[in-house]
């Protein structure tokens, strides 16, 4: 043992800063060294907390270190980053108290989420086309701009767009219906275009690094699965598809209870070859989506322009439904 004290990962007294850059680098940890820390950087474990709430198999592989190590590594994180043990009831109930709630622009689907969007988890929107999943997906980037006291955040979002759908013009529209300036609004979402499912998941990553120096407190993937499904097709390749979408989502949970941030993901619906009566679809992802997401809405279309939303699988929320219009300025009750 090295008698050396080891620096902590926050002073104790310290107002920690959600977007205050590592104290502790990663060579400081043992068995950590140049190449190690540079290997974790490139997959994205860029801080402490990172590595803390990491897989020791997924440390393992992007370090190209054996999994005992990684376990080490991680535990060393853990403990100098303080995180990892029992949380009281009391603790955990402060950090949900910290919880952000993100305005939809309609009341009703506010309602329906528990007071709308909530960061620390992830909430998926799904149906047909033209259910307005994307609207909802731009709506939510430009709201979360507002002050806390009109149902934002006044914080910046990250979107992920993998099917070109990003429309600058309709964040325009959508920020004069809530009275923000549209270049300003504009400035505050940072686009990325994913062109595959890999591109898709590396983008995470760099959402890690902007949220260093920008308010990052909402992350949009539109669409969760569009890549996954076109590139991983047929019975054999379903495992490895659904392996990587799990890994996925939990490296956008990780970013959301690291940033304290809302995740907003879209899917597609595919046929259900097993039900004859009732609701013929069902979201894509199957069970892996439906146990990483918190909040999970589908949608339908009704008489136009207003759309029914169905609240599925929450925990702490009853089943319910939601009507809500999509108008020139956007969401609207
Ligand atoms: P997909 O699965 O194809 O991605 P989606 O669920 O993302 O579909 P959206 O693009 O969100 O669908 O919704 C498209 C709908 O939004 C249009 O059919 C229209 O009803 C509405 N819409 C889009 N732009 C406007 C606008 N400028 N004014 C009014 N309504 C609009
Ligand atoms: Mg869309």
């Amino acid at each position: 043992m090295s008698a050396k004290p080891r620096p902590r990962a926050t002073e104790p007294d310290e107002e920690e800063s959600p977007n205050a850059p590592p104290a502790v680098a990663l060579e400081d940890l043992p068995g950590v060294g140049g190449a190690i820390a540079d290997k974790l950087r490139e997959a994205g474990y860029t801080d402490l907390m990172e590595l803390a709430v990491a897989s020791p198999g997924d440390v393992a592989e992007a370090a190209e270190i054996g999994t005992a190590t990684a376990q080490k590594i991680i535990s060393e994180a853990r403990r100098q980053a303080d995180v990892g043990g029992f949380e009281s009831g009391v603790t955990l109930l402060e950090r949900r108290q910290k919880l952000g709630r993100v305005t939809t622009g309609a009341k009703s689907l506010d309602d329906l989420l528990g007071g709308g969007v909530e960061t620390q988890a992830i909430t998926e929107f799904s149906g047909e086309f033209g259910t307005g999943k994307t609207q909802l997906a731009h709506q939510i980037a430009v709201n979360i701009q507002l002050p806390v006291d009109q149902g934002g955040l006044a914080s910046e979002t990250v979107y992920i767009d993998t099917e070109s759908t990003f429309r600058p013009e309709r964040i325009v529209d959508m920020a004069k219906g809530v009275g923000l300036d549209p270049q300003e609004v504009l400035g505050k979402i940072h686009i990325a275009r994913a062109f595959n499912s890999n591109h898709q998941m590396l983008l995470v990553g760099k959402a890690q690094e902007l949220a260093r120096e920008r308010p990052i407190r909402l992350i949009v993937v539109d669409s969760l699965t569009a890549h996954f499904r076109s590139e991983y097709v047929g019975r054999g390749e379903l495992a490895p598809r659904q392996q990587l979408l799990n890994r996925h989502l939990h490296e956008l949970l990780r970013f959301g209870t690291t940033y304290n941030a809302a995740i907003v993901v879209t899917n597609q619906v595919s046929a259900r070859p097993d039900i004859l009566f009732g609701d013929p679809t069902r979201p894509i992802g199957g069970n892996i989506v439906a146990h990483a997401a918190t909040y999970r809405i589908y949608l339908r279309k009704s008489k136009p322009p207003k759309r029914i939303a169905r609240l599925i699988d929450s925990p702490n929320l009853p089943e319910g439904e939601a009507v809500f219009s999509l108008t020139g300025e956007g969401i609207r009750e």
